[in-house]
């Protein structure tokens, strides 16, 4: 027996193939076609819709709405029947979360309520209460009758997680249950100052967790210790707030996710793959698996749900989740289309999974930098414009990051403490809410000589979102914030009638020597000598910003730990007439960004003004410049793998016993509309290095083209060229060792 054969199915299906039932399909399902196409495109997996809003065998639950040309017929166990001839995995699937009228009728009780006692209702569907017996008791009763009868190895729902945070429920349920539990009665509106609102949003959080827990006794009960139940996840994590999943808390507890992160945003490239890769990895584990669905139709702004996808659009999709340590899961709606392109782009793709599985997989990731990232941070410091005040920091930083080819992942702030050792630089990207143990654990990891990039108003808020004064990392900088700030964090909260966000931020000339920071006495007249942050920048004193600061000053009693202001706020003045459009204020000495050097060799920047907030928004170049700057400074000389491609292509390292793989995704978009991309612009050459330590004739091989390519090995680094990238590439290193 092999190893494989005793691996649980969560751990050795690779990829997975889905043929989303519509009610019709029992009428025109042609098993014979869909076994030959899961053999074309080498799934080991099937997701086979089972019940829940709608029932594709004949369930013994009359009010079990069975698919309107379903009859008495079991088009699931047929298709059950089909894998397992076909040796695949079989995975039930459900939707869960409303019901009929008829249904509605026989448990009114069962059914969200609005604020009015009116049932909520979406289309023609009842939405169920999570707190309900719905979920307690007939939910598993439909899950033990589908174990009865097939024996799937696990479930999959995919809208488990029943109303989200934009809907109170103010069912009977609801209200003695969260009474019971937290001594409040309901909140009657979305307040986040109000005491009982946010006990609402834990309980929430708590509800969805217990429910994970509750559906795994289920089906684990029933149908053995490996038939798991998993809820799907989005990738977006706004989209886990608004919907209570604790994400730390859940995949503590999962062996997998079945992602449902099936598009690109309107404002991000198809690197946002790779980060929620890397992202849900870091607190699931790297030995376990995240198969994604991916829609071979237009999933897209706007969708289509039987037009075919076109083939670059999936394929920059799915080999950036594959750089970021996701499996291949095709998926359509419907067993019947007009549009068959939608069958061609999952052979090449999966087959090529198949064949380079030993890369893809039993790897640990290779970074320099942790970015900091907090759910609870989205929630009370972003509360209702978190897109903008918490998240758009983070995206700007990874921004930044991508383009200047820096390999970072995405660390959780509870994560803090493992830092020291993993990474030479952590980035806080405005996480407002931090704990005294977490700005304890930045502390050490400084002291150790790791280096730190903060960002806005990072630390300036208490576990439960109230402001505090005098935070650790402001006496780590030497400045305390005055409560006075320019700009806004929202693009509403600016007046648009004026000319608010027509600021400017001036870049300063390096005063100080020694252990403040290096002094490049050869740097141009007349800037003088300015610090490694404004590399490139050496031709202006002067760069637009637009964005948010909140005013700190130098703090006297803090002169042991003075930070050198690198840069200094420049107030807004007019736009138009041109006549009128001149520096009101040419110099403040309002900090915008500080710097300063630790004794223990630790390198710290903080951003006070959010050029990662803006970047997210506005794309300006020189905050990108200056982002990049500040990390590779704090990183120092010898980085994990420099990787030069003009910014065209995303790095993402891992390593292996005597190896490393380096994926580079293509991050060129000619269709801004996510759903549309219908070209791959092939980029290059592309210039790589390295860092490989002691090596035996290290050879340096593409998973893409086969290719051996020629390498330098020098100063402890190997360097190569590739020519071309059109849509991935995938280099693969052996003879190293690991690092
Ligand atoms: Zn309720």
């Amino acid at each position: 027996m092999t190893t494989t054969d005793v691996q649980p199915w969560y751990r050795r299906t690779h990829r997975w193939g889905q043929t989303n039932l519509t009610e019709i399909d029992p009428e025109r399902y042609d098993d014979a076609w869909w076994r030959k196409h899961w053999r074309d495109t080498a799934v080991q997996g099937v997701i086979v819709n089972a019940g829940g809003i709608v029932a594709y065998y004949p369930s013994r639950f009359p009010l079990h709405h069975r698919a309107v040309a379903l009859g008495d017929h079991d088009l699931y166990g047929h298709i059950v029947d089909s894998a397992r001839d076909e040796g695949l995995t079989v995975v039930a699937r459900m939707d869960s979360n409303r019901v009929d009228e008829d249904f509605y009728q026989a448990h009114p009780e069962w059914v969200c309520r609005d604020s009015s006692g009116a049932p909520i209702t979406v289309a023609d569907k009842w939405v169920t209460c999570i707190n309900s017996p719905y979920y307690s008791e007939y939910l598993p009763g439909v899950m033990n009758e589908i174990i009865e009868r097939s024996h799937p190895d696990g479930f999959a729902d995919n809208s488990w997680a029943a109303l989200p945070r934009s809907s109170i429920c103010y069912c009977r349920h609801c209200a003695e249950h969260f009474n019971r539990t937290t001594g409040f009665d309901l909140p009657r509106d979305h307040d986040w100052q109000a005491k009982n609102y946010r006990a609402w949003i834990r309980w929430n959080y708590q509800r969805r967790t217990d429910l994970w827990e509750l559906n795994n006794r289920v089906t684990t009960t029933a149908g053995g210790a490996k038939c798991l139940w998993f809820g799907m996840l989005s990738g977006d994590v706004l989209n886990n707030s608004q919907r209570f999943i604790d994400l730390r808390q859940i995949l503590s507890r999962s062996e997998l996710i079945m992602l449902d992160h099936q598009h690109r945003n309107t404002v991000d490239g198809f690197e946002q793959n790779t980060e929620a890769g890397k992202r849900l990895h870091e607190l699931l584990g790297w030995d376990k698996l995240i198969p994604e669905s991916t829609p071979q139709y237009q999933l897209g702004v706007p969708a289509f749900r039987v037009a075919a996808m076109p083939e670059p659009e999936v394929r920059l999709w799915a080999t950036a989740g594959f750089a970021g340590g996701i499996q291949p899961w095709w998926h359509h709606i419907g067993s019947r289309h007009d549009d068959r392109r939608q069958y061609r782009t999952a052979a090449p793709l999966f087959g090529w999974h198949r064949d380079n599985i030993d890369i893809l997989i039993n790897r640990t990731p290779v970074a320099d930098v942790g970015v900091v990232w907090s759910q609870l941070n989205h929630d009370l410091a972003g509360q209702d414009k978190a897109a903008e005040r918490t998240l758009d920091p983070y995206r700007g930083m990874v921004r930044a990051l991508d383009r200047a080819g820096i390999g970072y992942l995405p660390l959780h702030v509870d994560d803090l403490g493992t830092a020291a050792g993993r990474y030479r630089v952590i980035v806080l990207p405005n996480v407002g809410i931090l704990s005294e143990d977490q700005a304890a654990a930045i502390r050490a990891f400084s002291d150790q000589g790791g280096s730190v990039i903060i960002s806005g108003e990072t630390a300036s808020l208490s576990p439960d979102g109230d402001r505090r004064t005098d935070s650790e990392l402001e006496q780590l900088f030497g400045v305390r914030f005055t409560g006075k700030a320019y700009g806004a964090q929202s693009l509403a909260d600016f007046d648009i009638e004026t000319h608010a966000r027509h600021s400017y931020l001036r870049l300063e000339p390096e005063l100080r020597a020694g252990i403040d920071g290096p002094t490049d006495t050869s740097a141009p007249e007349p800037s003088g000598s300015r610090h490694p942050i404004f590399d490139g920048l050496d031709a202006t004193d002067l760069i637009a910003f637009g964005g948010y600061l909140p005013v700190a000053a130098i703090a006297d009693d803090l002169q042991d730990s003075r930070a050198d202001v690198l840069a200094t706020f420049v107030p807004d003045f007019p736009i138009y007439p041109p006549e009128t459009s001149w520096l009101r204020e040419p110099k403040t000495d309002v900090p915008a960004i500080l710097a300063r050097q630790l004794p223990s060799g630790a390198r710290l920047v903080w951003l006070l003004a959010d050029l990662d907030r803006c970047l997210a928004r506005d794309d300006q170049p020189d905050h990108a410049t200056i982002i990049a700057n500040a990390v590779r400074w704090a990183i120092g000389n010898e980085p994990s793998c420099q990787v030069d491609g003009d910014g065209l292509v995303v790095a993402s390292l891992y390593q292996q016993p005597g190896r490393r793989i380096l994926h580079l995704t293509n991050r060129v978009i000619t269709s801004r509309t996510p759903g549309r991309q219908s070209q791959l612009v092939p980029v290059g050459p592309i210039d790589v290095r390295v860092r490989i330590g002691r090596s035996t004739g290290p050879r340096v091989t593409s998973r893409v083209t086969g290719n051996e390519l020629v390498a330098t090995a020098a100063d402890g680094y190997l360097a190569f060229r590739i020519d071309r990238v059109k849509d991935h590439e995938v280099m693969v290193i052996d003879g190293v060792e690991m690092t």
